[in-house]
Order: C-alpha cells, then sequence, then structure tokens
C-alpha cells in the first residue's frame, strides 16, 4: 500500500464516517474508511436508534437542528423503508409532569410545523377509554395522553447499509485498520494506518476525522498540531427488558431531574435509555454503571408498574458535546466541523451530531472539502440512492 493515492481518507466506520464515504464517493472522490474495530463499532450501535427530529431540542431553541432533522427523517423513510420504521410516540401527563399539557401541545404543534403538515405530522389526545390499552402504562392520576410520530431504526444496520452503497459507488473500506498518523503538507497528507500488523502509507488530499469519541485522540495524531476543540464526552446508557412494548414509544419525563427518557420496543425487548454523565476515561472502556441501570429502572417501574422488569442486557455510548459549564441534557446537539485551514481544508473532523441528520451532514463536509478537493465528476446524489438491510 505504500505511496497509495486517493482522494478522501476517513477514519472511522460509525455512521458519520460512512455517510461521507457515500457522499464523497457520489461525489465522484477515491474514498477509502479506515475502521479500527468494525462498521458502527462505536456510538453507531449504542444509540436509542431513533430517527427524529428531536422534539425536546425545541426547549432549547435549536429550530435549525430540528427542522433539518425532520426532513432528514422524511427523506430516509423514503430511501430506507425496510430499515426505518415510522412509530407512534405517547406523552403521558400526570399531576407532577413539569410540562403541562398546554406546553407539550405548543411544542407538538411547533414539531408539526417545522415537519410540514401532512398525515404523519399530525397529533392528537388519546381518549380516555383508550388509555388501557398502552402496554400497562400507569393510568392512576394521569391527565392527558399526546400521541405523535417519529421514527426508529437498526443503528448499526443502517450504517451497514450506508457503507454498502458507498461500495457500490466505489468506496473502500480498510478494516481492522488503526489510524495511526497524518502530516499535513502543502500538497495534501500523509496517513499512516496499522493493518494486519503492518504498516501503511496513504496520501490523501484531504482527511475526515469521523472518530466519533475518539476524534480528540486522532486530531492529537495529526502534525502540525491542531488546536483541540473544548468538547466532553458524555456517557449514555440503555437497558434491554425482557416483554416487548407493542403500541410505540413512550416519552417519559423523569420527576427528580426533569429529564426525558424513552421507552421503546426492540425486538422482542424493550429498550429505555438514556441517562447522562460526563465522561473522561478511555472510549474503549465505556459501560453502563450499576447507578445508571438503577436510574433507568426506577423510571420504568414508575410508568409500567405492571409490567416485568427483568434487565437482559445493558450497554453505554458517547456523546460528543461543546464543553460548557451547563447540564449535558442542555447542551446543544448542532455538530462541529472543525478544520485545520478555512481556506484550504485539509484535515476535518466531526465532533457531535445526530444519526438522523448523518446524511446532510456529510453533504454539508463535502461543501467544505470542495475547496481542496480538484473538480470531479458526480456519479450519484445521495438523497436518491436507496438503502436496503443485507
Ligand atoms: C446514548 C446515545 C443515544 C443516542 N440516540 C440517538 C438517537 O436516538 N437518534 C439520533 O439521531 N442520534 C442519537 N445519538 C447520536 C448518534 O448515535 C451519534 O451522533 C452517532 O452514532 C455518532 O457516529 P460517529 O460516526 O460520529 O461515531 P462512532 O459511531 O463512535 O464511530 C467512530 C468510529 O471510529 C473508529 N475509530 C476510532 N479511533 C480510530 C482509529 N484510531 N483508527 C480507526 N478507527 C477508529 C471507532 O472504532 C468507531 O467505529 C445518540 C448518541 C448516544 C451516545
Amino acid at each position: 500500500m505504500r505511496g497509495r493515492e486517493v482522494d478522501v481518507v476517513i477514519v472511522g466506520g460509525g455512521i458519520h464516517g460512512v455517510g461521507v464515504a457515500q457522499a464523497a464517493a457520489a461525489a465522484g472522490y477515491s474514498t477509502l474508511v479506515v475502521e479500527k474495530q468494525g462498521l458502527a463499532a462505536g456510538t453507531s450501535c449504542k444509540s436509542s436508534k431513533l430517527i427524529h427530529g428531536g422534539l425536546r431540542y425545541l426547549e432549547s431553541f435549536e429550530f435549525s437542528l430540528v427542522r433539518e432533522s425532520l426532513r432528514e427523517r422524511e427523506l430516509l423513510l423514503t430511501l430506507a423503508p425496510e430499515l426505518i420504521k415510522r412509530k407512534k410516540f405517547f406523552i403521558p401527563i400526570y399531576p407532577e409532569t413539569s410540562r403541562r399539557p398546554w406546553w407539550v401541545g405548543v411544542g407538538l404543534l411547533a414539531y408539526a410545523t417545522l415537519a410540514g403538515f401532512s398525515k404523519h405530522t399530525r397529533f392528537h389526545r388519546v381518549p380516555s377509554e383508550a388509555w388501557e390499552n398502552l402496554d400497562g402504562l400507569k393510568t392512576k392520576g394521569l391527565q392527558t395522553v399526546y400521541q405523535y410520530w417519529d421514527a426508529q431504526t437498526d443503528d448499526a444496520a443502517l450504517t451497514r447499509a450506508v457503507m454498502r452503497s458507498a461500495s457500490a459507488l466505489g468506496a473502500e473500506l480498510l478494516c481492522p485498520a488503526m489510524f495511526i498518523s497524518a502530516q499535513v503538507d502543502a500538497g495534501g497528507v500523509e496517513v499512516k494506518v496499522a493493518s494486519d500488523g503492518q504498516e501503511q502509507e496513504i496520501r490523501a488530499k484531504v482527511l475526515v476525522n469521523a472518530a466519533g469519541p475518539w476524534a480528540a485522540q486522532v486530531l492529537a495524531m495529526v502534525v502540525p498540531e491542531l488546536q483541540p476543540l473544548a468538547v466532553d464526552n458524555v456517557a449514555g446508557s440503555h437497558i434491554e427488558l425482557s416483554g416487548q412494548i407493542a403500541q410505540g414509544c413512550y416519552y417519559l419525563e423523569v420527576e427528580s431531574d426533569k429529564r426525558a427518557v424513552f421507552v421503546m420496543p426492540k425486538g422482542d425487548r424493550t429498550l429505555v435509555g438514556t441517562t447522562e454523565r460526563i465522561y473522561r476515561d478511555d472510549p474503549d472502556t465505556i459501560e453502563a454503571t450499576d447507578e445508571a441501570i438503577c436510574y433507568l429502572l426506577e423510571v420504568y417501574r414508575k410508568y409500567f408498574p405492571a409490567r416485568d422488569s427483568a434487565v437482559l442486557d445493558s450497554w453505554a455510548g458517547l456523546r460528543v458535546l461543546p464543553a460548557t459549564s451547563g447540564a449535558a441534557f442542555k447542551r446543544s446537539r448542532e455538530t462541529q466541523l472543525p478544520v485545520d485551514d478555512e481556506q484550504t481544508p485539509r484535515i476535518l473532523s466531526v465532533f457531535g451530531g445526530k444519526l438522523t441528520g448523518y446524511r446532510a451532514t456529510a453533504e454539508k463536509i463535502m461543501s467544505i472539502l470542495c475547496k481542496t478537493l480538484p473538480v470531479r465528476e458526480a456519479i450519484a446524489d445521495t438523497r436518491k440512492l436507496k438503502l436496503s438491510p443485507e
């Protein structure tokens, strides 16, 4: 591989890495993804698996993020109908719920407006006679239940499907292969990776650092040294319980801290998540703590007191969020895309972001990198590429 040349090298085979591979290959660029472990081995198999606008981000006024995510949700539902399914979401409101019915109604109206009104952006109050059918949801004290629509996927399967689409356009995957270093010079980037016990050198025009919670580590291996971005890795845990939630997903408020927790179907199990805790250790060792498991179980038992709550599995992933002093729950979810040089970007890093927005993020990345990349003839449009399960 010594002396091999490609236009774009991407570090990381998570949803962002494969999304950029698809967009770069579609734009006609030779593309190589370097992944140390396996496709979707990092955060992209540890998400809540929602393809959604993010109703709660309206509370932090992230309107453009919500609008873009809702647009992407609709597009992905048409591109990947076997991988992404529309789901009913229920919001129950009790006397102690801090978000009162009128407030939730306003939020849902704004959500529907940002999505563009259609059959699937409608929301309504579930009549009280139908509450008994809501998977055993506690009805004592229940005042209102709203129902709206969002979508759910299998995040790892989606990641693999996007990589297959990228491969069909000519992108290559080197896996397992560890990125070791990058040296930027006037003409491009000299990239070193270790694969099969051997060091390989690849000459690239640009390097995309899509290493998720490892992105700061990858950035530290670039010469000349780049200014690190002020970010925190924030751990989010999920638990999987026995028994299937059949009617849809439940959007619940935690009484103690007012955070939102989702209860969702996952095959024949029930998925409950998530938590938020600043995590400063090695991203390779992240796992759900006993404290996080207890917190999620407590929420579940409060809202579904009669259901079985045997924990079959638990796991955690890492969000990359801006390092501010506020609570993790309230920090911006906007993706940050810093470059080494605004005029001639050679190194671009992806910090944060959402599974839902991967395609739009990849398009933004290509529009930044086109300042440096040569002009090539596009061979496809990612807005039209169907994604199918294996
Ligand atoms: C708890 C939680 C819940 C979430 N829920 C949702 C949700 O419901 N909906 C939504 O839209 N978004 C959600 N998100 C956000 C979403 O999951 C992430 O934004 C997304 O998965 C990040 O993908 P990524 O490609 O940036 O990173 P990752 O998936 O972590 O990929 C990075 C990859 O880089 C590889 N790598 C690292 N270092 C190297 C190296 N030196 N050499 C080679 N490879 C390397 C890793 O092995 C890994 O595969 C959630 C996030 C969390 C943490």
